[in-house]
């Protein structure tokens, strides 16, 4: 039997995996250092389909990853360091534990992280007050003054979001002028729930000990005054870090690291692309599982090209 392997074990790459293996293709996903990818820390999803009450992130991942192996998937844990084209399609994986691996198709659906602040107490204070997704977490923290972080065109729609349940928005910035297109930085600036602190930087998150989010310390980069900013939430938008490492140098990226593709195929043969690390615009959990979906039916078309 051909052999396919999906990269990653977020939405987009268990969808694959429930596909494929249903096919009777048994794929082998390889797990990298984040299984699950960042939806595992949202403490709820209200918005995919089929769950009326919600459902945490780590429960929904569950769910998948056993839904792939009721039909048959593999699983084995281990970095990709390096994807090497095959002559006649497919390719040779390095992995992280020094082996390789020969594969006639391959689904890479990597994702993409958040950009982190790097600051102390950060990672604790994740789903306690600091969080990467309005639309995931917002809802938590009606009533209250929430921070979001960033100048792009994501902080201004979390800040646009996060208005509708907040006492207040402020938008800090580390310069003073966003970078986000003028019509969503006009809506924000508009919109009397939210204000600005331009040029300011986070330096400090009060207070991990107490096991949540209560302020902010920041630093005017221009005067170097320091404050302090009373808030519930702090609501991350700095950018996403698309995992192709990898693939850089074999594969085309554009300019912010993802992978160029046409839909979900790649212009190596046999390999296809799902979910985030190649989507830099929607980036929910329901349409990288339905690229993940698509990526496999390919996936199967081409299988089953070679005879297999
Ligand atoms: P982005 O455009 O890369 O903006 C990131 C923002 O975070 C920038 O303002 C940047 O500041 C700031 N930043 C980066 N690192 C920082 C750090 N360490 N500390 C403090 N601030 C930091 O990212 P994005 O807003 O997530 O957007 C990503 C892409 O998706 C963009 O192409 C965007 O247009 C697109 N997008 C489109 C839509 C839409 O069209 N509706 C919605 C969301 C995203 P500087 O400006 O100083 O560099």
């Amino acid at each position: 039997m051909k052999s396919l392997v999906i990269l990653g074990s977020g939405p987009a790459g268990l969808t694959a995996a429930v596909y494929a293996a249903r096919a009777g293709l048994a794929p082998l996903v390889l797990d990298g250092p984040n299984p699950g990818g960042p939806l595992i820390t949202t403490p709820l999803i209200e918005n995919i389909p089929g769950f009326p009450d919600g459902i945490a992130g780590f429960d929904f991942i569950q769910l998948l990853r056993r839904q792939a192996e009721k039909f048959g998937t593999r699983f084995h844990s281990v970095q990709v360091e390096n994807l090497a084209p095959r002559p006649g399609g497919g390719a040779d994986l390095r992995l992280g534990d020094g082996a390789t691996m020969a594969a006639d198709a391959i689904i890479i659906a990597t994702g993409a992280g958040h950009r982190r602040l790097d600051l102390p107490g950060e990672t604790e204070l994740s789903g306690h007050g600091i969080s990467y997704c309005a639309t995931c977490d917002g809802a938590f923290h009606r009533g209250q003054h929430i921070a979001v972080v960033g100048g792009g065109d994501t902080a201004m729609e979390e800040a646009l979001f996060l208005a509708r349940f907040a006492s207040q928005v402020t938008i800090i910035h580390r310069r003073d002028a966003f970078r986000a297109t003028r019509i969503l930085a006009q809506r924000a600036l508009d919109n009397p729930k939210i204000a600005v602190r331009w040029n300011s930087v986070v330096t400090g998150l009060v207070d991990p000990a107490q096991g949540k989010l209560t302020a902010l310390k920041l630093r005017d980069v221009k005067s170097d005054k320091e404050s302090r900013l009373e808030v519930g939430a702090l609501f991350v938008a700095i950018g996403l870090v698309p995992a192709t490492k990898p693939y850089a140098g074999v594969l085309e990226l554009d300019a912010n690291g993802y992978l160029l593709t046409d839909g979900v195929r790649t212009k190596l043969p046999g390999v296809f692309v799902a979910g985030d690390v190649a989507d830099a615009l929607y980036r929910q959990a329901v349409t990288a599982a339905g690229s993940g979906c698509q990526a496999a039916i390919e996936a199967m078309h081409y299988l089953e090209s070679l005879g297999a």
